[in-house]
């Protein structure tokens, strides 16, 4: 009476017993029906082929088969699923007879899960389409939205009264929310699709979110809050991932820091939490002071399309995406996202992230300018304890020695004492916002101080960096930084204001060297792996008006030497002490091959061991002469006049022959020295207008583009026009060129033409953006 099938078979696959349930299931009213016929006499051949085989292969091993999950086929063409057990029959001796198996009808569960999985395939299948149907529609939406921006932005810059003007704002800014919000939704049902893979490229996780976070802090700074990003010396500089998601997800968090908090600060910090051969463990927080969240939401709000309060929509706008999105990334990026966040107390978003370890990359950021900036100390005044934190950290790393202040009654005290210290403050770095007498009226104060003597340095605000900037130059301070302050720009202000007092005492002398003065420009080839000396360096050489190119190795140096497509070189500066292939190997491989060239190319060492006995190596190696670091200027340059006075090298005579004929090539892409010299010499004003014309040209040219387009030959004018007298203005003679050949184009209506003048001038123009990046010429 058991309700599972059970059989007993003899060596042939003939059934000798079944049992009741089994002669139901072959249609049979009494069991002994069954005896000495065979599967094939209920089954399809298959089925019983299959049974067969299965069988002989027990008798001939003795092994069972145990719970086999079996279908089988009946000649009606129905199908049934059994879960199956078959072992040997075996007599009193052990010798095999036949074999006998039991079977459980599973058909039923098996018809479930076979629903279930067409269930899910039918429910992948569209939540796919939803997602691609999203991606799809985000791509339609986007292009027409880019049509209403750009028009606006053009309508925007034509003549307007002020009531047309105020609504086309609001067309612009509506779209502008219109558009974010289109591409979080993109992003969303691209990373749902999981259509694309997070790329894997180097990258420095210090520019990264200096990137990422640069533009959000003028948003912060005009909301009247503080910002500040450290990221900890401990991390390597040179990281394998995807930087472009990684800044997206600090966006996203930053953005939301600044959206809900109405006073205090946002801090930024990137730590290291593991660090294994391949790889490393990241840690980012970013901390607010704003409206915080309530408990029983903090899990909630990483999910999409929700929100703290559905009607906080009307106060802040948002999809309500943003984290879900990050929480994606952070994961795909091996990590996790997560809260702490107290009510009207402030935030803290914390995520963690697993990238790569460039292999073997240097570190120029750990090493920049130890040489010239270690063990001095300098004065930090800050109200806010997060920044004057980060910059303090920001210059132990740098090797110098801070003091910190919180305001400027202690900063005064502070540097009174130090004055009849024995190492006085070489620099002061003042905050130019504070509470109770912002940073320009203690520098005021201080520079009553008898015998004050650090270089100040100011911090201003990003968003009013040019009007501050302005009553810094009336206060006579040369030089500041914007907030939030970054490792590399710091390092390089202080280095420039050692440099400026250092040649301050010089007097005349400071033209020694210089172009005017040898009667020529010298194109030189430095060689310098340590990233502060380079800029170091290549400033001053260029401040007298001399062209360098830089390589950062030995290698480098040679690949430099022996393109053919360059003009040569005049001079070589070699620091000794580099990787791969050092000062004194790559000067004996040059001496080398001019054994067959007969030509001569100067070479100056650069070295900070001042030991008499490197001289000598570097002479026996082929030297020309020798030159300690730090550089002083005033020995530099005669050493360069020195070395630069000999007979020519084939460089100096490849460039008079090149400037005879007149090469267009050599006109400069931007000439720096003659674009200062039009400001009177005034940097500051140069980098303003610089970060001016950055800004304008990208507007310039989308008005060529759009008369272009138009084929208006009277608008194509009237805009180039436009930016050729820009261009004038930056000295920038290439892209000049460019501009007014293609007016000249455009006035004679030569539309034909006009595509192939249109891209002359889109690429000039890229390369003078690019020099005057490279130049950083560029407001901070
Ligand atoms: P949204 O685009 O709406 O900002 P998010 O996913 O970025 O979407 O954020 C979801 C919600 O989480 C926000 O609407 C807000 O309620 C809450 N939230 C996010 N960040 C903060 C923060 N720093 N402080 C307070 N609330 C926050």
């Amino acid at each position: 009476n058991l309700p599972d099938v059970i059989y007993f078979k003899d060596r042939e696959s003939r059934f000798t017993r079944i049992n009741k349930a089994h002669a139901k299931v072959f249609g049979l009213s009494d069991p002994a029906q069954a005896i000495g016929k065979t599967d094939f006499d209920f089954f399809t051949d298959e089925h019983a082929q299959q049974a067969f085989a299965d069988e002989q292969e027990i008798i001939r091993t003795g092994q069972p088969i145990l719970a086999k999950e079996e279908k089988e086929t009946w000649p009606d063409g129905r199908e049934t699923w059994v879960s199956t057990t078959k072992m040997p029959l075996r007599d009193a001796t052990g010798n095999i007879l036949g074999t006998f198996g039991v079977s459980r009808d599973v058909t039923e569960r098996k018809q479930v899960e076979v629903e279930m999985q067409k269930a899910m395939k039918a429910a992948e299948e569209a939540n796919r389409a939803k997602s691609e149907f999203l991606a799809n529609i985000s791509h339609e939406l986007r292009t027409p939205m880019n049509a209403v921006i750009g028009l606006t932005e053009l309508a925007l810059a034509t003549g307007l009264d002020s009531e047309q003007r105020r609504y086309l704002e609001l067309v612009e800014s509506s779209a502008n929310s219109l558009l974010a919000l289109i591409n979080d939704i993109l992003d969303f049902s691209e990373i749902d699709w999981r259509k694309f893979e997070l790329e894997s490229t180097p990258f420095s996780l210090a520019e990264a979110v200096d990137e990422a976070l640069r533009p959000l802090s003028i948003q912060a700074y005009r909301k009247g809050l503080e910002m500040a990003y450290g990221v900890s010396p401990r991390i390597p500089s040179a990281l394998l991932g995807a930087p472009v998601r990684l800044k997206q997800v600090l966006v996203n968090l930053v953005g939301n820091a600044i959206k809900f908090t109405k006073q205090g600060e946002v801090v930024v910090r990137a730590g290291l939490e593991s660090q294994e051969a391949k790889a490393v463990g990241l840690h980012f927080t970013v901390a607010d002071t704003g409206v915080g969240i309530p408990a029983d939401k903090l899990e909630m709000i990483f999910e999409a399309f929700t929100q703290v309060d559905g009607s906080m929509t009307r106060r802040f706008e948002g999809s309500g995406l943003g984290l879900a999105i990050c929480a994606e990334l952070v994961g795909m990026m091996g990590g996790r996202i997560w809260v702490e966040s107290e009510l009207g107390k402030g935030s803290t978003f914390h995520f963690t992230v697993r990238l790569g370890r460039v292999e073997g990359a240097a570190c120029p950021r750990e090493e920049a300018p130890r040489d010239l900036l270690c063990g001095l100390p300098v004065l930090v005044v800050d109200d806010h304890a997060a920044s004057r934190e980060i910059v303090g950290e920001i210059l132990r790393h740098l090797g110098m020695i801070p003091t910190l202040a919180e305001s400027t009654e202690t900063a005064l005290a502070v540097i009174r004492s130090a004055q009849d210290s024995e190492s006085p403050f070489r620099w002061a770095l003042l905050d130019a916002q504070m509470p109770g007498g912002d940073g320009l009226s203690l520098a005021e104060q201080a520079r009553r101080i008898p015998g004050f003597s650090p270089a100040i340095l100011m911090m201003l605000p990003p968003h009013d960096a040019g009007r501050e900037a302005a009553r810094c130059r009336e206060l006579g301070i040369k030089d500041y930084l914007t907030k939030p302050v970054r490792e590399s720009e710091l390092a390089e202000a202080m280095v420039r204001a050692l440099d400026k007092s250092a040649s301050a005492g010089e007097g005349h002398a400071q033209v020694r060297g210089s172009a005017q003065e040898l009667g020529r420009v010298l194109r030189i080839l430095l060689t310098e792996n340590n990233e502060v000396s380079q800029v170091l360096v290549t400033r001053l050489l260029e401040k007298r008006g001399h062209e360098v190119v830089v390589a950062v190795d030995g290698v480098e140096a040679l690949a430099a030497l022996e393109n053919t497509n360059t003009v040569g070189f005049d001079l070589a500066l070699l620091d000794v002490q580099m990787p791969r292939m050092n000062g004194l190997e790559v000067t004996r491989a040059i001496r080398e091959k001019e054994l067959n060239t007969g030509r001569h190319l100067p070479i100056l060492a650069m070295t900070a061991l001042a030991l008499g006995s490197e001289e000598e190596g570097c002479r026996a190696a082929g030297m020309d002469g020798y030159i300690a670091k730090p550089i002083r200027a005033n020995d530099f340059f005669a050493m360069i006049q020195r070395v630069a006075a000999q007979p020519t090298g084939a460089g100096a005579a490849a460039e008079s022959t090149r400037r005879a004929q007149g090469e267009p090539h050599h006109k400069p892409v931007f000439d720096k020295v003659r674009f200062l010299d039009r400001l009177g010499g005034d940097e500051m004003l140069g980098a303003e207008v610089v970060g001016m014309f950055l800004e304008e040209c990208p507007k310039l040219m989308k008005g060529i583009r759009q008369a272009f387009a138009q084929q208006d030959a009277s608008a194509l004018e009237r805009a180039a026009h436009a930016l050729k007298g820009s261009l004038g203005d930056m000295v920038a003679f290439q892209a000049f060129d460019a501009a007014r050949n293609f007016e000249q184009m455009a006035r004679e209506g030569n539309l034909g033409n006009t595509g192939a003048g249109l891209a002359i001038l889109e690429s000039a123009i890229d390369r003078l953006m690019t020099e005057l990046r490279r130049q950083e010429m560029k407001p901070a």
